[in-house]
């Protein structure tokens, strides 16, 4: 006997040595993921602060140019002109050939026509932009294509507006570009060390000139358009959209990416002049070079310190833990000698024989915990746990009757034999055990209540299982949860228990098979975009084939029990590899196709390698970034939204866009809101419905829509069933729906069916 306990504890330490070990590497990980993250930011830092400096350098030209035209545009608004002739000579001999100014052409505008176009030779679309702005009769410095160089961009126009001239209301001036970027440029590059190249561009994302390229591998001498000339080197459309959204609307700002296992920052400052941005600086930067001038060899020395703090931490856990759990066990072993009561074992014997002693009799097994044991074993100690549970066991030891037994399982929880008559006997018999125990208390520095609740079986139906099952039936009526008691806080396991046990142990004993067989399905329901009309993306939802009975059972029966027995996991890593297949064949075949949302319990998303699975998968099948959506429910963002966070910035550079799912089902919190970057918010039916019932509901519901706008996610509404919900909805500038009103989940072959029908390609 001694040693197999020996042995267990042996077993339990290595296990805890092993968790320990696993817990250190996996922080250690996790910590140089966010020491690697933080190189990350620190870098974009300086990265920002290196572009908006050499952005400050180029602002000073184009000051001189603003200087001069403001110039210009205050001699003009000064003269009286006789005619237009006196106006032309002006502009010709004043504006065009006077070399102070460098303009090498000009244009007027009069009456929105424009006159004097000398050969100039820009594009049409140029020709366009110009004209638009300058009948908007602001002053404003642009960037122009010439098309005789081969879409160089190598002219920048002004945009003068003249006040209440006779001949012309604005003109426009043309300088060479070289003048805000000098060929041999003016910046001191020796003072960015780390430059991989830098451009500098239009508002419009034209590339203006190629400054510098000390590793000169993405060929970029060809001017081009600034957008596909990126989207090409990057690879990452999304962060090139970022970019061009951060240059076209003037913002800073900085992105990391990868590029052949390298990382790069990728920088934006804008030249702001006249209060508009005309020009940004763009630049790439090796991440290596932008971070660690030198700091290589502190980093590895912070990291291996890290490591190694954390290996003492483990140690220290360890030695604590091992120590509690080897007392623990002591406790659940020596509980039976203390109480002088029966073990598992001998009870079911003595039960069995009591049983096949009086066949005639009805028998009810009960199983009565101690509410809150554990908690109360950790506070108050083992020494009070076990003198109150003696004094709890002699009690109800003496309520006994004969030919009736009692013995105690594990963890506060005794079991009995009792004969059964009716209900209410039973009853009464369940109030005397209760009030007992509850007489007593555990006393120690402080005292706690003892409290039972727990499950009966009776053999009154005729059915007498042996004592074993009789325990675990009684055990799953305790467990039934979501059923009322039926004696206190006892509940008698009943049909319906009956039918959920047997449903779980059907579930349980074919989930792998049903796995192995592909039983599981995978449905779509399309939604819908409001705006549009035409389908916007949809979601996999699982079902369970049952072949032999040729129907489906639904994912709310199977899922709850997949999450508490963790084949979760498997089955959502298996929706999402159907998935990617069914993407696959759908190009392979030429079916119409639209993006795809997933559905990832908390189970899931809580394994460390969560995001691992999904990136492989994804390059595996070579799916297009921003294709596949993965949708968190509420109630995990709420839970542990810092972590989620961290998973969505990886899935996020891995080409995943995010959603949360099931909101308003919770607490729903605005914070989440804001601290999770995600890219779709779904609001849950049941918000949709309530949402309806009065005006303070709508008040609600359109807050949380806009709220989602303004934090520029995109607003699904879940369960829309009716055109009533769909026009409330529209009206509240929801942006999609998904619901019976559009389409129920549906079976691939008819989804295929639905979407040739849309016409989507
Ligand atoms: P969910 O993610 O909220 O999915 C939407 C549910 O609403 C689906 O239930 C869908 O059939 C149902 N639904 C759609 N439109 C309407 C409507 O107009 N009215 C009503 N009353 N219901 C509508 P379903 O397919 O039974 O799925 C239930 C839940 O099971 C899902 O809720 C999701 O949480 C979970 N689930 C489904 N597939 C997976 C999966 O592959 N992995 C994981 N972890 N969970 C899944
Ligand atoms: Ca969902
Ligand atoms: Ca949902």
């Amino acid at each position: 006997m001694k040693t197999t306990k020996k042995e267990l504890i042996k077993i339990i330490s290595r296990i805890l040595l092993c968790m320990v070990f696993f817990l250190i590497i996996t922080s250690a990980f996790g910590i140089l993921f966010m020491y690697k993250s933080s190189v990350k930011e620190e870098s974009k830092f300086r990265s920002l602060y290196y572009t908006s400096d050499m952005a400050d350098k180029y602002l000073e030209n184009l000051d001189n140019h603003k200087k001069k035209v403001l110039k210009i545009q205050d001699d003009i608004n000064q003269q009286e002109f006789n005619d237009k002739l006196e106006f032309l000579e002006y502009y010709n001999r004043e504006i065009l050939t006077n070399e102070d100014i460098g303009a090498i052409y000009g244009r007027y505008f009069f009456d929105e026509v424009e006159y004097k176009s000398d050969g100039f030779p820009y594009e049409e679309s140029e020709h366009s932009k110009i004209i638009n702005n300058a009948y908007s009769h602001e002053l404003m410095c642009l960037g122009v294509i010439n098309s005789d160089r081969q879409f160089a961009l190598e002219t920048i126009a002004y945009v003068v507006p003249l006040k209440n001239n006779d001949y012309a209301d604005s003109i426009i001036l043309f300088f060479p570009v070289t003048d805000v970027v000098p060929e041999e440029t003016e910046l001191d590059l020796a003072k960015y060390p780390m430059s991989e190249m830098i451009l500098v561009c239009s508002r419009e994302g034209e590339i203006l000139s190629f400054v510098e390229v000390t590793n000169n591998q993405y060929d970029l001498h060809i001017h081009s358009v600034l957008y596909d000339k990126l989207v090409t080197i990057i690879g990452d459309k999304e962060l090139v959209d970022n970019l061009t959204y951060a240059v076209y609307s003037g913002k800073d700002n900085a992105f990391d990416f990868s590029l052949g296992g390298v990382d790069y920052i990728l920088s934006a400052s804008s030249i702001r002049n006249n209060g508009l941005t005309s020009f940004s600086i763009i630049t790439i930067f090796a991440l290596s070079k932008v971070h660690s001038i030198g700091s290589s060899l502190t980093d590895t020395i912070l990291v291996l310190l890290i490591i190694f703090s954390l290996l003492i931490i483990g140690v220290l856990i360890y030695s604590i833990v091992t120590r509690n759990k080897i007392q623990r066990i002591k406790v659940d072993n020596d509980t039976h000698s203390v109480l002088n009561i029966a073990k598992e074992d001998k009870f079911v014997k003595a039960a069995n024989d009591i049983i096949i002693r009086n066949p005639a009799t009805t028998f009810a097994i009960v199983v009565a915990d101690i509410r809150h044991y554990e908690y109360n074993l950790e506070h108050l100690g083992e020494d009070v746990i076990f003198d109150g549970l003696k004094r709890v066991k002699n009690l109800l030891a003496k309520s006994l009757q004969l030919e009736e037994t009692m013995g105690y399982l594990n963890n506060g929880r005794f079991v009995f034999l009792i004969h059964y008559r009716d209900n209410d006997i039973l009853a009464e018999r369940i109030r005397n055990m209760v009030l007992v125990a509850g007489s007593q208390g555990f006393k120690g520095g402080r005292t706690a209540s003892i409290s039972l609740y727990g499950g009966i079986y009776s053999t009154d139906k005729g059915i007498t299982p042996n004592v074993n099952k009789m325990i675990e039936l009684a055990i799953s009526a305790e467990e039934a949860t979501e059923y009322p008691c039926d004696f206190m806080e006892f509940r008698m396991y009943n049909e319906t228990i009956h039918e959920s046990v047997v449903q779980n142990d059907y579930i349980e004993l074919n989930m792998e098979k049903a796995l192995e067989h592909k039983d599981f399905k995978v449905f779509f329901q399309p939604k819908q975009s409001i705006s549009t009309g035409l389908v916007d993306g949809c979601e996999a939802l699982v079902r369970w084939y049952n072949p032999e009975i040729n129907d489906y059972m639904q994912p709310g029966v199977f899922i709850p029990l997949f999450e508490s027995n963790m084949f979760i996991i498997k089955l959502d890593h298996y929706v999402f590899e159907s998935v990617c297949q069914y993407i696959n064949d759908a190009i392979e075949n030429s079916f119409p196709l639209c993006p795809i949302s997933v559905n990832v319990s908390r189970i899931t998303a809580s394994q460390p390698d969560f995001c691992r699975f999904y990136i492989n998968m994804k390059e595996k099948y070579n799916i297009a970034n921003n294709f596949i959506t993965i949708e968190f429910t509420e109630s995990f963002a709420f839970e542990d939204y810092k972590s989620l966070r961290d998973t969505i910035t990886e899935l996020h550079q891995h080409g995943f866009k995010c959603s949360i799912d099931d909101f308003g089902s919770g607490f729903s919190s605005y914070n989440i809101l804001k601290e999770l970057p995600m890219d779709e918010l779904k609001l849950d039916r049941f918000f949709i419905k309530q949402g309806f019932s009065s005006e303070r509901d709508l008040m609600v519901l359109k807050s949380i829509i806009d709220l989602g706008k303004e934090l520029h996610m995109k607003v699904v509404s879940e369960g829309v069933e009716t055109i009533e919900q769909f026009n409330m909805l529209k009206s509240l500038g929801c942006h999609t729906i998904q619901g019976f009103l559009y389409s129920k989940p549906l079976v691939v072959t008819d989804f295929i069916a639905f979407l040739n029908q849309k016409k989507l390609y």
